[in-house]
């Protein structure tokens, strides 16, 4: 166990790490950050914010001299940063991050251990996607192998024609079958350094855009019909990969069963609702699984809640969202409200009846 008053570094600079950072600090750590130049949002909440390039190994290594232990909040760390790195002193793991890097190598690592992905193909060229789209079929989606996240390095292929005149960037990429699903959701588990999983509830989440609009609970039967499953695989992941911390698979709820889309080898945009409507947060406890503490029960505390992502200029008016009852607010303090850039979330819970006449009495 990180003993009060120890340094936790986070490696990447967005709301996640200054989410995470928000919880170090209450277990009574320091946080330290490491991320590019950039609108680094979680630098305010860190003790200490090191900006520098990836491949900055003095930087790193300064770095890596505060801390007692380290995570990071983005999957796209290069994995050469974990050679200058103490071997052991980050969680999750660096073998999470190399697979959760490439799609490809995801769905094949999953699919290894009794996941069902959509059905794909590997594309590094023309001809392979003409030869995937023929035998997979359309509608289907082109997606980057590497890099991609909120739809961003993704092209719907709508028939054979499109396959022959889709512009290609280059760069290794995997062409996906278009699923046809009830429902989307993810389930998010922490894994304990003793080895102890828990799991929150699965939301069911609704993208916009190929952005995470919402996510709700109760997710709904179709849903919590898929859920044991689901639960099993990831459970199987986790251990597979000797896994510390928060991680989060999605899924697509079908007829058929569930279908795996991708992994996340960190906290996820679908688990804020756990700061309001869970026990023990998963930012509570990814910290306590990289300090090497207890973990938190992860229960539900609401009949139901929904989290509603403020997407770009939809963060302007949220403050007018406080008067409402039982809604959290969290803006993330980014500078410029971009179109389709995550300014923040707000939370919504309903209560059973009896809780909040019991808060009622509490506070007259
Ligand atoms: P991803 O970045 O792969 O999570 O994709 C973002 C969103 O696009 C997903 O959450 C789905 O809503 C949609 N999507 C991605 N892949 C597929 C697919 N193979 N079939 C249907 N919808 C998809």
């Amino acid at each position: 166990m990180l003993k009060p008053g120890s340094t936790i570094g986070i490696l990447g600079g967005g709301q996640l790490g200054r989410m995470l950072a928000i919880e170090g600090a209450r277990l009574g750590y320091r946080c330290v950050g490491f991320a590019p130049e950039g609108d680094n949002v979680a630098a305010a909440l860190c003790a200490d914010f090191f900006v520098a390039r990836w491949d900055d190994t003095a930087a790193l290594a300064a770095f890596a001299a505060q801390c007692d232990a380290i995570t990071y909040e983005f999957e796209n760390v290069p994995l050469s940063v974990f050679d200058t790195l103490p071997v052991g002193a980050v969680f999750p793991p660096r073998k999470a991050l190399e697979v959760a890097q490439d799609r490809l190598t995801e769905k094949r690592f999953v699919e290894g251990l009794g996941g069902r992905p959509a059905l794909h193909a590997a594309v590094d060229s023309r001809d392979d996607l003409v030869a995937a789209v023929e035998r997979i079929g359309a509608p289907g989606i082109l997606k980057t192998r590497r890099q991609g996240y909120d739809g961003k390095g993704q092209w719907r292929i709508q028939s054979a024609h499109d396959a022959e005149s889709v512009q290609l960037s280059g760069t290794p990429a995997v062409y996906e079958g278009f699923v046809d699903f009830a429902a989307e959701f993810s389930v998010i588990l922490v894994r304990g350094q003793d080895g102890d999983v828990r799991f929150w509830e699965s939301a069911r989440n609704e993208h916009h855009d190929g952005i995470l609009a919402t996510s709700s609970l109760p997710a709904g039967e179709r849903i919590a019909a898929q859920v044991d499953e689901t639960h099993a695989l990831a459970k199987a992941v986790a251990d597979a990969l000797d896994y510390v911390g928060v991680l989060t698979l999605e899924f697509f709820a079908t007829e058929k069963g569930p279908v795996f889309n991708e992994m996340a080898p960190r906290v996820h945009n679908s688990g804020h609702w756990t700061i309001e409507g869970a026990v023990t947060s998963q930012f509570a406890n990814h910290m306590r699984a990289v300090a090497g503490l207890p973990l938190g029960d992860t229960a539900t505390v609401a009949e139901s809640v929904t989290m509603t992502n403020l997407i770009g200029a939809d963060s302007a008016s949220a403050q007018a969202l406080l008067g409402e009852p039982d809604t959290h607010l969290h803006l993330y303090g980014k500078k410029q409200a971009r179109e389709g850039r995550k300014m923040g979330h707000v939370t919504r819970l309903i209560r059973p009846t009896r809780q909040i006449r019991q808060s009622r009495q509490t506070h007259p």
